[in-house]
């Protein structure tokens, strides 16, 4: 089979497209044959060696697909069973082996590429709003890449919560995007100063919880930004990791929250996988969310696709097709 291989971190260039052997079935698994795999901007962490994983390896961690060959011990699924999944490790490629209780079944009103581009951004987006911090009606949100892939869906959630949202992206294009996925105000945090723009913009009440995926650029101005017991929500490294910080300085900001969480936790129970998939897939089929599927690559232009995104030139969803 075909898969995305890579052997030592680096650039988008270190990912190469190759022969390899399909993977082996422990009885706990599942062979999945691969229809629509999901590109996110974690996927680039693990290239590049930001975190560090063990070598060579296969990337991309969610996909959608046909059930091809099971374990002995599998009991939930059978060949030919429409699935999706993530959070387990070599979903750029034809056939990927996982294991059964991280699988969950593709309603029929889902396509594979919604099944791919649900599972991972989907599941992320419902627990920042709905464990993370549950927004509640009212509530202020400032959401960072608004334009993004979980910023877009992080978006319409937060709405359907009620909360007032106010996103940042860079080009005015992304704001539109924003707008259309229900942020009440957008900020160029390219041109403008987004700290003093919320500020002006919540009559210096500042905002109940932000959501940073940004990082490194963002991180202090976000604090800044939250209101008295508001929560600093930092979830990724897009603009690089955070390495210092003084938690002393939580509590003259207004004993202020701060936490790092990651989707791995969240969806650590059946209980969690089904809740959060299965609200994420039924808002799909209601017209509810809207995916935004907007760039589809074949998996042998791999390479390209991290280019895409990490120039940031990417909106919504990335699909990778083997
Ligand atoms: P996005 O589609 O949001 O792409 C990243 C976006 O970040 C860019 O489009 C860009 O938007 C913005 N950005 C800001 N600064 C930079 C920079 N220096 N370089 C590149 N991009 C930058 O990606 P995803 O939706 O896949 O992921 C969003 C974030 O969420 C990532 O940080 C990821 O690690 C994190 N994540 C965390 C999870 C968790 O459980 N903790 C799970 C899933 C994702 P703009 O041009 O508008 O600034």
């Amino acid at each position: 089979m075909k898969a995305v291989r890579v052997k030592e971190f680096g650039g988008p260039e270190v990912m190469t497209y190759e022969d390899t052997d399909s993977p082996n079935l422990e009885a706990d698994q599942v062979l999945v044959k691969v229809e629509s795999a999901g590109i996110n901007y974690i996927d680039t962490y693990p290239r590049s060696g930001l975190y560090q994983i063990p070598l060579p390896a296969t990337l991309g961690l969610e996909a959608a697909g046909v059930v091809a060959a099971i374990g002995d011990g599998v009991s939930l699924f059978k060949v030919g069973d429409r699935v999706a999944y993530t959070n387990v490790a070599g979903a750029y490629a034809d056939y990927a082996a996982v294991p059964e209780d991280k699988l969950v079944n593709l309603p029929d009103s889902c396509s594979f590429d919604q099944g791919a581009a649900a599972m991972l951004q989907g599941c992320t987006a419902h627990y920042l709003c709905q464990s993370t911090y549950p927004v509640k009606q009212g509530d202020r949100c400032l959401i960072h890449a608004a334009a993004g892939g979980v910023g877009l869906l992080l978006t319409q959630m937060v709405k359907m919560l009620g909360g007032f949202v106010i996103g940042t992206v860079s080009t005015e294009e992304k704001a539109e995007l924003a707008r259309q996925a229900g942020a009440d105000e957008v900020v160029l945090y390219s041109e403008q100063d987004f700290e003093t723009e919320v500020k002006r913009i919540t009559d210096g009440a500042g905002v109940n919880v932000a959501y940073d995926s940004v990082g490194k650029s963002t991180f202090e101005k976000s604090i800044n930004c939250l209101s008295r017991f508001g929560y600093m929500v930092l979830y990724g490294n897009a603009g690089g990791p955070v390495t210092e910080f003084n938690p002393a300085t939580l509590g003259p900001k207004g004993s202020l929250f701060l936490t790092r969480p990651t989707l791995f936790d969240y969806l650590a129970t059946r209980e969690d996988l089904d809740w959060r998939s299965g609200d994420v897939f039924k808002w799909i089929g209601e017209g509810k969310l809207d995916l935004r599927l907007e760039h589809f690559y074949p998996l042998a232009e791999v390479q390209e696709a991290h280019r895409a995104l990490e120039g940031r030139k990417t909106t919504g969803k990335i699909i990778l097709k083997p």
